[in-house]
């Protein structure tokens, strides 16, 4: 108790010995404040006029550095959350363990967190395996620097003097091209085992290498991600697949010994030979769309991940005797229930995964009213466009995918014409004898155009 109390009143008076940040002058960054968000500045320089420090800090002064758009801005403070919220009339206070405040102006948000204290690890309260739970004590500068993760990470950029403090050389690591952790890389794993994934991703983001300190421990503490909340996971992997580099960061993270066990998706994806060419063809598409900066869905891609599972036990499911579209929807609880256990998929994305294989055996049915039905439904396009996948892998023969682009985009006299040449029986997924029934002239009217749909995905 004593020594603790003895460590926050050196902390108070700023005796934690440490060197005396880098000033990085504009000549040397070259980074302009009018390249950064005008939000994030104003907030830095109202936070400044009132009297307390403030940086942006994090991603964004790193992605700048290295020539990639933001993605988003950190601001951190040495004013306390409520002094914030004062300050900004659209903000909230939002986060209980830690409070963050959000301020928002247009569509903009600028997450403002107060300079955090560094764990004290005689005296944090941890888990078992020294996971911090807590981590609720405000700091100074120095401190905050010193519990960020990668030293180019804990970089502080004023906006208004255009200059980077550097407190643990992040700018000459990002010269050549090293992501090193700040502080011994056991503890901080430790400490937050998160921060292995978080070394893979940002190491194939950026295209650093990890530091040999930080990489090695990886395969031995990879292990310990098994005690991570599953919501903390689901969060982290889904920066990791919409990163833009997933097919890199999967490929290191199976180069670091990070998949096997630990996650029943990552197994799926790296261990998986049935639908592996399905698997990667779907991440390299959306690595695409994301550096595109075109609009991606977790629901699409998930159900992408985990197709092949469904297939396996809906087959298993059917070869017992079950019948067809039971056993699909037994499969498909199934394999998310086992995912679920790990990894925490939202409700939402669940929904739309579901939405997305349960349409794959309605694409079979070509005659009747069913398939003027099928391209009304909302989530058509997210359909079709995983069934071209599907094609695209080898699982079923394109010439199928292309009837349903036609149909989707002809008139009537045409769609009658198509379901008339529709093959029966037409299965590509369920080798089932199938009666065809003659087309009937009542769907006039019914079907609309899809010309030009864009898949609504944007989450
Ligand atoms: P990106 O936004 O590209 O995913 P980022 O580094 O900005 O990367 P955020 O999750 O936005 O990641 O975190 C902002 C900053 O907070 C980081 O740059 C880092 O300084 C700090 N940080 C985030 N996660 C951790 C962690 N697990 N341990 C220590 N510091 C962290
Ligand atoms: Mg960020």
């Amino acid at each position: 108790m004593i020594r603790k109390l003895l460590r926050k009143v050196f902390r108070r008076t700023g005796s934690v010995t440490e060197p005396a940040p880098a000033l990085i002058p504009l000549e040397q960054h070259g980074i302009r404040r009018g390249q950064l968000s005008q939000v994030a500045c104003k907030t830095c320089s109202v936070l400044q006029e009132n009297g307390h420090a403030a940086y942006i800090v994090g991603g964004a002064v790193r992605d700048l550095l290295v020539g990639y758009p933001p993605k988003d801005y950190d601001v951190a403070t040495s004013a306390t959350p409520e002094q914030v919220r004062a300050l900004f009339r659209r903000s909230r206070i939002i986060g209980r363990r830690f409070k963050i405040v959000h301020v928002m102006s247009g569509r903009e948000t600028i997450e403002v967190s107060t300079f955090r204290a560094s764990h004290d690890s005689e005296t944090a309260q941890t888990d078992e395996h020294g996971r911090v739970l807590r981590d609720n004590e405000y700091g100074n500068e120095v401190e905050d620097a010193s519990r960020r993760d990668f030293t180019v990470n804990a970089l502080y950029y004023d906006p208004t003097r255009e200059v980077i403090i550097d407190y643990h050389h992040g700018v000459a690591d990002l010269r050549q091209k090293t992501l090193r952790m700040i502080g011994e890389p056991r503890a901080r794993y430790r400490e937050d085992p998160v921060r292995m994934l978080r070394a893979v991703r940002l190491g194939a983001k950026l295209g650093l290498s990890i530091d040999p300190a930080a990489r090695h421990p990886i395969r031995e503490m990879a292990e310990l991600l098994e005690n991570v909340p599953a919501a903390r996971l689901f969060d982290e992997m889904l920066k990791l697949l919409f990163s833009g580099h997933a097919v890199k960061c999967l490929e290191q993270l199976r180069a670091e010994g990070l998949h096997h066990g630990l996650l029943p998706l990552l197994d799926v994806i790296l261990e998986q030979p049935m639908g592996e060419r399905f698997v990667w063809l779907a991440l390299a598409n959306t690595d695409e769309r994301v550096r595109q900066d075109k609009s991606v869905s977790p629901g699409f891609l998930f159900a992408t991940l985990l197709w092949h599972e469904v297939l396996a036990n809906w087959e298993a499911r059917k070869r017992e005797g079950e019948p067809s579209q039971p056993a699909l929807f037994e499969a498909m609880d199934t394999v998310l229930e086992t995912q679920s256990r790990k990894l925490a998929l939202t409700r939402r994305i669940a929904g739309d995964v579901k939405d997305i294989w349960a349409m794959q055996p309605r694409f079979d049915k070509r005659s009747g009213k069913s398939p003027y039905r099928l391209i009304e439904h909302p989530c058509y396009r997210a359909g079709w466009d995983f069934l071209r996948l599907r094609a695209q892998s080898g699982e079923i023969p394109m010439d199928f995918v292309d009837w349903w682009q036609d149909f989707a985009h002809a008139g009537h006299d045409q769609r009658e014409a198509l379901l008339n040449l529709a093959p029966a029986p037409s299965s590509p997924v369920r080798k089932r004898r199938r009666r065809r029934k003659p087309a009937s002239g009542n769907d006039a009217g019914a079907a609309g155009d899809d010309s030009g749909a864009e898949r609504k995905d944007g989450d």
